[in-house]
């Protein structure tokens, strides 16, 4: 599932293509990745400039001309293309926004949704996310004060939405690996130096993540070398029964709570 720095590079690039550009035509294959009448959809969502596209945790928001909100949430196996016709994936496509003869296609949504709502609406629904991780605003000391009041293993707190917007299964692993600690440890075990190490991981990890154009193996459009970059450099994420490019032990996985968490038990403590 896609998580915060693959939204954000899905955003990064969609900021390029089509702020500024107007929709011309909606296409609507599955009326279940949208929530209103599609006509009513195609009819507020068709000739409407795209203002810009932002994000929050995992979702991205289509900030549209007429005030209106497209919120995006790609779940598990969502994803997204953008080009013309004769570069299209051969994939069953959901949505599709036409911007003359480009057009951004939605693939994947089956749980992933397309959501049209007013500004406040969108504000919302996303009102019971956690703060987003690489925002200055977010302290050191509010990370720790938030850990006071979690409790159970910290891989399941990272990937709490509602405790911290955007990480999900890939980068707890990533984070908990690049800060030497186990993601199947207790939070009430870990002493503020491997919480301070946390934060600065997460920081750090989440960053590389973005700058590397996330994990994501589909281009986004047909010239696009960028996203996917970081799965390369995963260090523990997929790589059960791989050796740790740390200390050369193996990694292993564990489901908990009915996730795969990957680590080295070696040299995460
Ligand atoms: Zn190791």
């Amino acid at each position: 599932m896609p998580e915060l720095p693959e939204m954000e590079n899905y955003k990064i690039h969609l900021n390029n293509k089509i702020t500024g550009q107007t929709i011309t035509a909606v296409d609507v294959n599955r009326i279940k990745s949208i929530n209103v009448n599609p006509n009513l959809f195609k009819k507020t969502v068709s000739n409407q400039k795209v203002l810009n596209v932002s994000r929050r945790g995992k979702h991205l928001l289509f900030h549209l001309q007429n005030g209106q909100v497209l919120l995006l949430h790609l779940m598990l196996g969502g994803w997204m293309y953008f080009g013309q016709e004769t570069d299209k994936p051969k994939r069953t496509i959901q949505v599709r926004l036409s911007f003359g003869h480009e057009h951004l296609y939605f693939i994947g949504l089956r749980l992933g949704y397309l959501h049209l709502h007013t500004p406040q609406d969108a504000e919302k629904k996303l009102s019971h996310l956690g703060p987003e991780p690489l925002d200055p605003s977010f302290s050191e000391n509010e990370f720790m004060d938030r850990l006071k009041t979690k409790h159970g293993r910290l891989k399941t707190a990272l990937i709490d939405q509602d405790f911290i917007a955007g990480i999900g299964n890939c980068y707890s692993a990533e984070i908990c690996f690049h800060a030497k600690i186990l993601p199947i440890k207790d939070i009430d075990e870990l002493n503020n130096a491997a919480k301070s190490q946390l934060y600065q991981s997460m920081k750090t990890v989440l960053s590389e993540g973005i700058r590397l154009g996330g994990y994501m193996e589909n281009p986004f459009f047909k010239e696009d070398k960028k996203t996917g970059g970081f799965h390369k450099h995963c260090q523990v994420y997929d790589r059960e029964g791989q050796t740790c490019q740390r200390c050369g032990a193996v990694i292993v996985k564990e489901m908990i709570s009915s996730r795969k968490t990957y680590y080295c038990l070696n040299c995460q403590k």
